[in-house]
């Protein structure tokens, strides 16, 4: 047999962004070992006439750290299209860990990355300690390639326990963080997250540890990466705003790293912002620095009951009365001077996510048939209907039924010129898939198809070559991620295989598929024909195959060390 396996006649699309072209691609020993027409013979060969053959997307933004330990497929990313993972975004990892502190950790990803406890309880076997512990209690033992970036809430916790949240750290600590930092690197992480959101806080309401860092912990660890020559500084700050651009390009200069950044998007609450950010990053790259900007090509729906919301969080009063328990929390709903205080905290003005407009928060589903009437409406016409006020409208139909309303909005609006102008800037990584959290607010991690589906063909705003390019290329060399992203040969067998006329994100549905029956949301789509990791076919006709066909990623420094 001169092939593992032989793709005949399909449009290749090589993620270098050049024009696609007809071609055979040929696959042995999971390497990609040829392209063009080929006729050797083959185990199996797939007719892909008509058919896009691709690289394998890469998800570089998710929060499968605990996911990817039940679920090794990481479902539903092969669904996608999607071959690899980066996971431990955001400041959060599940190593390098202490013995005695995994449920400081636990309570990070409950209320940050909104992961149902019971989740992490029954589905993480604990038992490392070293983020190397980590990444080898993976090999053998996932269905897709799976990287790690180290995180700066576990780095913290494990050299100074409980007071990390409390306080700012030691010179000598600092050191100690910079050797677990330095010692992950050598283990093969992609890099350092951290996160200074102040929203982000722990499940008993305490600051996630990494935002009690001042600037010189913050450099002093981002240093490590810099030393390293390898990887990525991925940084969530919270507040989406042009004043922390300056942040970023500094970080940037300072460590000569590719940083990546939380987020460039359109915001109906401010127009200007997008372009304002567009020029602040478009200066770094002039200058030789690179600090790229993620942005997402879902207008992100969240669904949410006034028992679990999280986007009214940005409102101190609404955040308060969120952490209340169920009993009080419906008593102050209920009390018109707390709600008086809610309506003020709300309209204050100052920049926040949440649109403030009523008009496009949806009744997604009610609890009780006599309540029928509003589903599908907003909730300023549930309050035409009842001829009330909007916030009374929302907070009244919420008690009625017992909390249970569920609601559904786009938390920052929906602009297609705009969205199209950001995905296609060179300074901008597509992709926050944040796959594996937020399970039961959203299922947002079909931005690949939906890439594919609706910007490609249906609004045609962007090339499939450039798209292709973007889930791709453009993000293996920013992460460090060696001989993956494009079809060349030598280059790994990752390959997606998909009708450019069909591809499409299904709507999300529920599942209960998590650890102890858990529910969570998810996503199919349509179109993946084929997902191929390193060879091997793992996903086919709406199917996972269940071979354990990933390797475990690292970075460049690990291969230095040896
Ligand atoms: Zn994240």
């Amino acid at each position: 047999m001169d092939y593992d396996l032989l793709i005949k006649q399909g449009r290749v699309v090589d993620g270098s962004g050049l024009p696609s072209y007809v071609a055979d691609v040929a696959i042995k020993d999971g390497k990609i070992a040829g392209i063009g027409r080929l006729n050797g013979s083959a185990r199996r060969t797939i007719d892909a006439d008509g058919l896009v053959v691709s690289p394998g997307f890469i998800d570089h933004h998710t929060h499968m750290d605990g996911q990817i330990l039940w679920d090794p497929f990481g479902t539903c990313e092969p669904q996608h299209g999607v071959t690899s993972i980066i996971m431990g975004n955001c400041g959060l990892a599940l190593a390098p860990v202490k013995s005695g502190d995994e449920d400081a950790i636990v309570k990070s990803f409950v209320r940050v990355e909104a992961i149902p406890r019971i989740a992490l309880e029954k589905g993480v076997p604990w038992g490392w300690k070293s983020y190397g512990d980590y990444l080898n209690r993976l090999e053998g033992k996932v269905g897709i390639n799976v990287g790690g970036i180290v995180g700066h809430i576990a780095v913290r916790q494990f050299v100074m326990g409980e007071e990390s949240t409390e306080r700012k750290a030691t010179g000598g600590e600092v050191q100690k963080m910079r050797e677990a930092v330095g010692e992950a690197m050598r283990a093969g992480s992609f890099g350092f997250s951290t996160n200074r959101n102040e929203r982000h806080t722990r499940e008993d309401g305490l600051p996630v540890p990494s935002r009690l860092a001042d600037d010189d912990e913050l450099f002093a660890l981002c240093g490590v990466v810099s030393e390293s020559n390898s990887g990525v500084i991925q940084v969530n700050m919270g507040r989406h705003c042009v004043a922390q651009i300056p942040q970023y390009d500094e970080l940037a200069r300072r460590t000569r790293r590719p940083i990546v950044w939380q987020s460039v998007q359109y915001k109906e609450s401010e127009p200007e912002l997008w372009k304002n950010m567009l020029d602040g990053i478009h200066k770094t790259f002039r200058d030789g620095y690179q600090a790229y900007g993620l942005t997402h090509t879902v207008p992100l729906m969240r669904h949410f009951t006034m028992k679990d919301a999280q986007i009214f969080d940005e409102f101190p009063i609404w955040k308060n009365l969120m952490f209340l328990p169920e009993d009080a929390r419906k008593q102050a709903f209920a009390d018109p001077a707390r709600r008086q205080k809610m309506r003020d905290d709300m309209a204050e003005p100052r920049p926040v996510s949440f649109h403030r407009n009523w008009g496009r928060v949806f009744v997604e589903k009610v609890a009780k048939s006599e309540n029928d009437k509003y589903l599908g409406k907003s909730v300023a016409d549930v309050a035409a209907m009842r001829n009330q006020d909007a916030l009374d409208a929302f907070l009244d139909l919420s008690l009625e039924e017992g909390l249970n309303t569920t609601f559904e909005t786009t938390n920052r609006g929906f602009n297609p010129e705009v969205m199209s102008t950001i995905m296609k800037s060179p300074y901008v990584i597509i992709g926050t898939s944040d796959a594996g959290a937020h399970v039961q607010f959203g299922a947002d991690f079909g931005y690949c198809t939906t890439l594919l589906g609706m910007w490609v063909r249906d609004r045609q705003m962007i090339s499939l070559e450039q798209a292709i390019h973007k889930l791709t290329f453009h993000v293996a060399p920013v992460y460090g991620i060696e001989g993956r992203g494009l079809l060349r040969p030598g280059f790994a067998a990752d390959v997606t295989i998909f009708d450019a006329k069909t591809v499409k994100a299904c709507a999300p549905e529920w599942a209960e598929d998590y650890p102890a029956g858990t529910k969570r949301l998810i996503q199919r789509s349509e179109g993946i024909c084929q997902t191929i990791v390193n060879g091997k076919v793992v996903y086919e006709d709406g199917k996972i195959s269940g071979e354990m066909a990933g390797n475990v990623l690292r970075g460049t420094a690990y291969r230095a060390e040896r």
